[in-house]
């Protein structure tokens, strides 16, 4: 028989009634379960003098669970193991998440053991692992079955999930949106696109006290000179963003999205007929993406160009080679940033 020993100590034998050193071994299992045979690893006791297998009460109990962990991966369900993390992941208790799904009390500790969940609830389970925004939908709908600092804790982790899920999603996007620059170092600047400096970045303009009014328009100049004079010192620019030649100056590709990436300090200010994004950071920050020399350059970026207004800075631009060379919404090339005014 296929045995594998997980332990041997030395206790009473059950089996031949003696003291020995009983071992604890692993079983490849064969059984029948629902008409499927099914394959699993049991875990038994076994006495060397007897030549006999057995299992006790917590044995019999585990191996049972084993059985239907391997009949439910078998038909795609969640294990009993899958739908802990579930529940882990969100930090909720099993009668709370019952709460939130309308189940019955004890279902979730059921499925947890030895009952099968019906492809209905599994289905439930699956959708509530990838969707934190639905967790936060149900939670505030038993939110008054629950403790207020119990609501505020599932709260904040399921916002946390979902932000991390939305930024991901939105980083994949604006990446897909980049890969048909891949290669042209005239393009990016000699600099793969790297998300994390652009969030530092737009971090560092934004907390800097030199810089007044900061809008978007604004912004934007500030990272194209920014990316600009890093190559034009450098040979390579800081983020890798890739520029268009807008009515407004330089525009890097997938602005909307940039905008909304998380840590990004903008706020949305209502302005009568539109909106305006206004951005600053208040706290005490640190821009781990940044380099030393990445900082001065943008440091000299600040001082040059911080107390300009929108229309001055936009001006500006506009008598720049690299604008004046590069048709109507086209990408600015790199290569023109030898004549930089700054
Ligand atoms: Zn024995």
């Amino acid at each position: 028989m296929d045995m594998r020993i997980l332990k041997s100590e030395k206790k009473l034998c059950v089996s031949c009634m003696e003291e020995h050193e009983v071992k604890t071994v692993l079983v490849k299992e064969k059984n029948s379960f629902k008409n499927k045979k099914i394959e699993y690893d049991a875990v038994y006791t076994y006495c060397d003098i007897s030549d006999e297998l057995y299992a006790d009460e917590i044995q019999m109990q585990e191996n049972d669970i084993k059985l239907k962990n391997s009949y439910r991966r078998s038909e795609g369900l969640l294990t009993s193991e899958d739908i802990i993390n579930i529940r882990r992941k969100y930090g909720i208790t099993q009668s709370d998440l019952c709460t939130l799904l309308g189940w019955g009390a004890k279902t979730i500790t059921r499925y947890e053991s030895h009952q099968i969940q019906d492809k209905a609830h599994d289905t439930i389970l699956k959708k509530i692992d990838r969707d934190p925004e639905w967790f936060i939908s149900l939670l505030n709908e038993v939110k008054d079955d629950l403790p207020e600092s119990v609501y505020r804790k599932y709260l904040e982790n399921a916002t946390i999930l979902y932000e991390e899920n939305r930024d991901s999603y939105l980083r994949k996007a604006i990446e897909a949106n980049y890969a048909r620059f891949q290669g042209n170092a005239l393009f990016h600047g000699n600099t793969e696109l790297s998300l994390d400096k652009v969030v530092d970045v737009i971090r560092y303009f934004s907390a800097s006290h030199k810089i007044i009014s900061l809008y978007k328009v604004k912004l934007m100049k500030l990272l194209w000179y920014a990316d600009a004079l890093s190559y034009k010192k450098r040979g390579f620019a800081i983020t890798g963003l890739v520029y268009l030649a807008l009515p407004m100056g330089a525009v890097p590709v997938g602005h909307n999205s940039i905008i909304n990436l998380k840590d990004v300090p903008c706020e949305e200010v209502d302005m009568g007929e539109t909106n305006a994004y206004h951005f600053s950071l208040k706290e005490a920050a640190k821009f781990l993406f940044l380099s030393d020399d990445d900082k001065k350059i943008l440091d000299i970026v600040i001082k040059k160009l911080g107390k300009m207004t929108k229309n001055e800075i936009v001006e500006f631009m506009h008598n720049e080679q690299a604008y004046l060379k590069t048709p109507s919404r086209d990408v600015i090339q790199f290569k023109y940033t030898k004549s930089l005014q700054i």
